[in-house]
């Protein structure tokens, strides 16, 4: 035993073990060594070779801790070697690290056996199983399991491992806030035991797809906790090889509410908070589903604020906020529960109501609504007065779809605006037909300044004590190839509507005045001209300087203008149209008040502002003398009128009665047809001629 190399390797130590040595050379993945009494290397198979390094050349007779032994274990392995050979004290299998032939660390678990040979010579085996594999397997299983926990601490998520049946195995999650119940009390427990009944049915059905499906299930769900109500989104996947599922909540409260306010923007007027016009027509489209269903009416409420414009061109947008607000809640604490308001845009509303049995039904609820704007709007202070004109389409008499009863709500509150506003009217068949011509007419009255289809007529004024002309009012006149002659009545309101009329007034000021110059010159005498001014031009930032230009330009004198406005200018009560008033007045010209006895009649306007003239309506002056209370009524404004120093015109004289009666209660002037209809220009001219002729 003294050689390294093979063939001096004494050949007895061998013998014993050849089958077994065979055996050990056909496995290369256990290392086998052999060991003599003095640790010397007997055998050395070739998973020792590949283990350690050494050929077997290279390790026979060498010894054991010169070979593969750490020098800190030297001692140690001696030490056991000789205890077991002396005192038979076994050495344990056990798992150690060893060394290379390179010097790196070899880990193996190594078992060992003692035989005693024929020759009663003790041999140690060993038996090293390399653990490298599994070293390297459990520290990547050691390196996956502190990433997972790593993860698992960095996200938000809750992580639980449930059974087929829903009982919760295992739970991760760093955040213990969203926890519905602690952890103590929920392992071994069914997710379905712990949740409220609609999370459950959520979770129970979602457990039932999934195991049926496998891959994975997306749901959400909501629970009330002690911070609040928390939105969550569950995601369940099944691991078919463990039969288990996993569940990953996660809190989506952040996104839900980033979610409802998109949803709010999108649906909602952002103002008023209503629902908006879109969202108004779907659930107006749902409504007309469930009123097929039961077989009843729905009420489609177009409403649109009166003057709404006014206050916001003369008090501000802020104001116009304010009122737009205020007006949304009236509208909302009038209706019932069931019903639905939304805002259209602008000053425009919508109101829906649902199960109407009849007609009179919606009209009790559109009284209410008018009713609600009654009272004053209190904004910053100030007190506004407010009202609003309805219009009422009924499904299915009216229409059958939402945007047909919204186009018919539309009409019938023109219709209410046409009546005088602050008043609904239900839609008819004649609407859409009176709609069809305003369409027209508005198409029409674009360029038909251009096209020079406006004139105007006059009709002569008479002093009623002297039977003289005093003067004419402009009547305006529009004849178009397409629609014929057209009425003032019917085209003056559209021409409002559109903002044409403030051209179209420039138009008549300038035409009137250019003919009253015509008409004083040639009798070289002074007449007035009465021109009507509409609630719109005084919007024109411009209508003074427009009124100034044409005195100048007709070369006419500021106190034969005689400017003829309606309550319902001074209704309005804007600063703008008061700024106005005082400087009409203070350039000379005089101020008639018009159609007086149909609006308001109220002396507080006549107080206010400098009127020069007063115009009884002709709707009173038709029932005179005949009707009483009518001749009582003319009576009193006359002398009031007069008390105010105002000079009285009475309009549509028709018979010679009214005008001896007129006479007898000191009206002043009269208009009418007794005398003359409005006539155009050259006409009048001569009918001026003749008259003076005559007299
Ligand atoms: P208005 O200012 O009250 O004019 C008087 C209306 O009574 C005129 O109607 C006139 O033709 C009519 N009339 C006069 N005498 C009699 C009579 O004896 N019997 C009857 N039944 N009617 C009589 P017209 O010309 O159709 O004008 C209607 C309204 O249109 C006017 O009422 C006025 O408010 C408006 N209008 C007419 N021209 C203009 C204009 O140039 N500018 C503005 N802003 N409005 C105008
Ligand atoms: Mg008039
Ligand atoms: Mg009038």
């Amino acid at each position: 035993m003294k050689s390294t190399k093979l063939g001096t390797v004494p050949s007895h130590q061998y013998v014993l073990n050849d089958s077994l040595h065979q055996l050990f050379d056909a496995v290369n993945i256990v290392s086998v060594q052999g060991y003599d009494e003095e640790r010397r290397v007997i055998y050395w198979n070739v998973g020792s070779e590949l283990l350690y390094g050494y050929s077997k050349e290279e390790a026979l007779g060498q010894k054991l801790e010169d070979l593969i032994i750490p020098i800190s274990m030297r001692e140690l392995v001696i030490t056991a070697h000789h205890n077991w050979i002396t005192q038979g004290t076994k050495i344990p299998a056990s798992e150690i690290t060893l060394c290379h032939k390179n010097g790196s660390d070899v880990s193996v678990f190594s078992s060992h056996v003692l035989f005693i040979n024929q020759y009663n010579k003790k041999q140690m085996y060993c038996l090293d199983v390399n653990l490298a594999d599994v070293k390297h397997a459990q520290s990547q299983a050691e390196f996956k399991d502190h990433m997972l926990k790593t993860i698992i601490e960095a996200l938000p998520d809750l992580f639980f491992l449930m059974e087929m049946d829903g009982t919760i195995i295992d739970y991760h999650g760093a955040d213990q806030k969203n926890l519905f119940v602690a952890p103590s009390q929920f392992i071994g427990k069914r997710m379905t035991d712990l949740l409220p009944d609609e999370a459950v049915s959520k979770f129970q059905a979602h457990i039932d797809k999934v195991l049926h499906q496998h891959g994975m299930t997306t749901f959400e769900y909501e629970l009330n906790m002690p911070h609040g109500l928390v939105y969550f989104e569950a995601r369940l996947s099944y691991l078919a090889s463990y039969n288990q599922i996993v569940a990953i909540i996660r809190d989506i409260s952040e996104q839900y509410k980033s979610a409802d306010i998109i949803r709010k923007q999108a649906y909602f007027d952002s103002l008023t908070s209503l629902p908006n016009r879109f969202l108004a027509l779907d659930r107006l489209s749902q409504m007309l589903l469930e009123s097929e269903r039961n077989e009843e009416q729905t009420a489609v409420l177009f409403l649109d604020l009166d003057d709404f414009k006014k206050v916001n061109d003369s008090l501000g947008h802020e104001v116009g906020d304010k009122v737009l607000i205020e007006s949304a809640n009236r509208l909302k604490h009038t209706l019932r529960e069931v019903d639905i308001v939304g805002r259209l845009g602008g000053d425009e509303f919508i109101v829906l109501l649902r199960g109407i049995k009849e007609q009179h039904d919606a009209l009790v609820i559109t009284d209410n609504l008018l009713k609600a704007f009654r009272s004053p709007f209190i904004i910053d202070g100030r007190e506004l007065m407010l009202t609003v004109s309805i219009g009422v389409a009924i499904y299915p008499e009216n229409g059958l779809c939402a945007s047909d009863l919204l186009r018919n709500a539309d009409t019938a509150m023109y219709r209410a605006k046409d009546l005088g506003r602050n008043t609904s009217s239900f839609f008819s068949k004649e609407m859409n037909a009176m709609m069809i011509r305003r369409f027209k007419i508005e198409e029409q009255m674009h360029g038909a300044l251009e096209r020079k289809e406006f004139e105007l007529y006059y009709q002569p004024q008479f002093d009623v004590k002297k039977r003289q002309i005093t003067g004419a009012e402009a009547l305006l006149r529009w004849h178009n190839s397409t629609l014929g002659n057209v009425t003032p009545d019917e085209f003056i309101p559209i021409a409002e509507h559109t903002g044409l009329i403030v051209p179209i007034g420039r138009f008549v000021l300038k035409q009137a005045l250019y003919f009253l110059h015509q008409w004083q010159n040639i009798y070289q005498q002074k007449y007035t001209m009465a021109v009507n001014l509409s609630p719109r031009q005084f919007r024109d930032a411009e209508l003074l300087s427009v009124i100034k230009n044409a005195i100048i330009d007709a070369n006419v004198s500021a106190e034969d203008l005689e400017l003829e406005i309606t309550e319902g200018v001074l209704m309005i009560g804007q600063s703008q149209i008061h700024d106005a008033l005082v400087k009409i007045n203070a350039l000379g010209i005089k101020l008639s008040m018009d159609d007086f006895g149909t609006g308001y009649s109220s002396l507080s306007y006549l107080r206010q502002y400098d009127f020069d003239v007063l115009k009884i309506d002709r709707s009173f002056i038709n029932g005179i003398p005949l009707n009483k209370a009518d001749c009582e009524l003319v009576n009193a404004i006359i002398s009031m009128a007069h008390s105010l120093g105002l000079t009285v015109v009475a309009e549509g004289v028709e018979t010679l009665e009214q005008l001896t009666l007129l006479d007898k209660l000191g009206c002043d002037l009269v208009q009418g047809y007794y005398f003359s209809k409005p006539i155009p220009a050259k006409l009048f001219l001569d009918f001026a001629a003749n008259y003076n002729l005559k007299k």
